[in-house]
């Protein structure tokens, strides 16, 4: 018997990859939750914000810090706290290189569907764990597969978080090369933007995470055409940081 996440992957290997696209793009149900749970879909200002889920990852994290120092580019990292306590050192990489953390949650599961409490102690631990490993606390989370709910929004606000979500993506969850990832962000490559990309493939239906890193030096040039700089959502949103 086919569990339910091969099950869902075969579905998906029949619908062809452009129209699986739109789909992704469409999700109404995303725009429900975000409508009921309002965080940050875009930044003030000329820049664009470049941010990474999923990580820290031994494998993918170092490909795409490079590929940024290469560019010039400063980006903010989504990270899981289950992860950060596997790999501290990386988690303090990230800092020392010049980005920032944020936080994605301890673990990598739905939060929406969490009770108060629940939410509460997710986020904590999260909190905790990227505090343990930088000295830092982050100002930010995002929600695994951006799926919040005003609970998570009441907990964030008493946890001192700012809910943010995205308006570009590069689809790098699917196995893609370079090239598409890059296309499908400079779609939406405004000033403003918030770009969501991932520096890991554990949580995603790709073998490998390589592929995003060679699509940030092509991501970086097409900002720089229209005049746009790459930075992080704190830097990007005024707060300095
Ligand atoms: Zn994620």
């Amino acid at each position: 018997m086919p569990d339910a996440r091969q099950l869902r992957r075969a579905v998906r290997g029949l619908i062809p990859q452009p129209l699986r696209q739109r789909l992704y793009d469409w999700s109404p149900s995303r725009r429900r939750r975000w409508r009921r749970a309002p965080g940050l879909e875009a930044v003030p200002g000329e820049a664009v914000a470049v941010t990474f889920d999923d990580g820290p990852d031994p494998e993918g994290t170092p490909p795409v810090l490079e590929a940024l120092a290469a560019s010039g580019a400063v980006a903010t990292f989504f990270v899981l706290g289950r992860h950060v306590r596997e790999r501290p050192e990386l988690a303090r990489r990230i800092e020392a290189e010049g980005h920032e953390i944020a936080l994605h949650g301890m673990e990598h599961r739905r939060h929406d569907t969490l009770s108060a409490a629940e939410a509460e102690r997710e986020l904590t631990s999260g909190v905790e764990a990227i505090e343990a490993a930088t000295g830092r606390r982050p100002a930010w989370y995002r929600p695994p597969f951006g799926a919040s709910s005003p609970t998570l929004a009441a907990v964030c606000g008493q946890l001192g978080l700012r809910l943010a979500y995205w308006s570009a993506w590069g689809q790098d969850w699917e196995e893609s090369p370079p090239q598409r990832i890059a296309a499908l962000v400079e779609r939406d490559l405004a000033p403003g933007a918030i770009v969501l990309l991932h520096d890991s493939a554990r949580y995603a239906q790709r073998e490998r995470a390589t592929a995003t890193a060679g699509a940030i030096a092509p991501i970086a040039a097409a900002a720089r055409a229209r005049g746009l700089d790459l930075v992080s959502l704190s830097a990007a949103a005024g707060d300095g940081g």
